[in-house]
């Protein structure tokens, strides 16, 4: 399946059972001084397919600690956790992450760093090269393919970091703070065309959960918001974003509405 096919094969169909399902999720880390701190607190929430849900919370309230339960990268001390109905007990397929430091290999090329999603798939080479170029361009990096992360503007690496998550086709997105290192109008520019692809139906997932400690971003990309408290992190709120479709929403007069806010 092509990048198009797969975004199309995404977001077909009616929303199904939830791709995501917590539920009473605890999460205690032992401190260098021997006593526990509880960084989540009996976390539930779920993740249709078709949504994009944000995660609004403070720093050190666990938002990223619960992206890395949600993945499958860190087992939960107590709850379940459930990846397409069934237990998660290890790293999941159809999940794939952004992070906010864009985590490249400096000494991997743009191509090379994005095609290294596919690897531990074990897809063939050729394939890999092919579906990390459609990554590529999808993403607006034609032309630098062979250029190093140093060589690039912190938007640019932040497409990579894209291109790379994207490439697997993953039925879930997450993004740890996406935008919180780029400078405001680089920052926009890359949400912009991100809820582009989105409203155009042309990114190749099927729904994305988005960490963010920026209220405009969540207000702007999100249709529904879990807002978590700190120490412990708990879920205290949730907020239905009932506004117009994502694409509507870069309309300047709704941006006017929402920088009022
Ligand atoms: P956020 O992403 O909301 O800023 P984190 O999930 O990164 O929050 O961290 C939540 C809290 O847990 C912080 O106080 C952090 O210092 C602590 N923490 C995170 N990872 C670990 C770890 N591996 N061991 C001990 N404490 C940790
Ligand atoms: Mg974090």
């Amino acid at each position: 399946m092509n990048i198009v096919e797969s975004a199309k094969f995404h977001r077909s169909g009616e929303p199904t059972a939830p791709l995501v399902d917590l539920s009473g999720v605890r999460q205690v880390y032992r401190k260098s001084d021997g006593s526990d701190l509880v960084v989540l607190d009996n976390v539930s929430l779920t993740i249709a397919g078709g949504e994009i849900v944000g995660l609004l919370g403070r720093s050190g309230s666990g938002k990223s600690t619960l992206l890395r339960i949600i993945a499958g990268l860190l087992p939960a001390t107590a709850g379940t956790v459930r990846w397409c109905g069934k237990p998660v007990t290890g790293p999941c397929e159809g999940i794939a992450m952004v992070f906010q430091s864009f985590a490249l290999f400096p000494w991997l090329t743009v191509l090379e760093n994005v095609e290294i999603g596919l690897e531990a798939l074990g897809v063939p080479a050729a394939e890999r090269r092919r579906r990390a170029i459609e990554a590529i361009d999808l993403i607006g990096l034609d032309g630098f393919e062979s250029a190093y992360p140093k060589e690039l503007s912190g938007g640019m690496r932040q497409r990579v970091g894209f291109a790379r998550a994207l490439v697997v086709h993953p039925r879930l997105l997450l993004m740890d703070e996406p935008f919180s290192s780029l400078d405001v109008l680089t920052a926009e520019t890359l949400r912009t065309d991100l809820i582009d692809l989105w409203s155009e139906g042309r990114l190749p997932i099927e729904s994305i959960l988005m960490v963010t400690h920026n209220i405009e971003e969540a207000v702007l990309m999100c249709d529904r918001i879990l807002i978590i408290s700190s120490t412990p992190g708990r879920i205290m709120a949730e907020i239905k974003v009932d506004l117009p479709h994502p694409r509507n929403r870069l309309d300047p007069v709704f941006r006017q509405i929402v920088d009022d806010i």
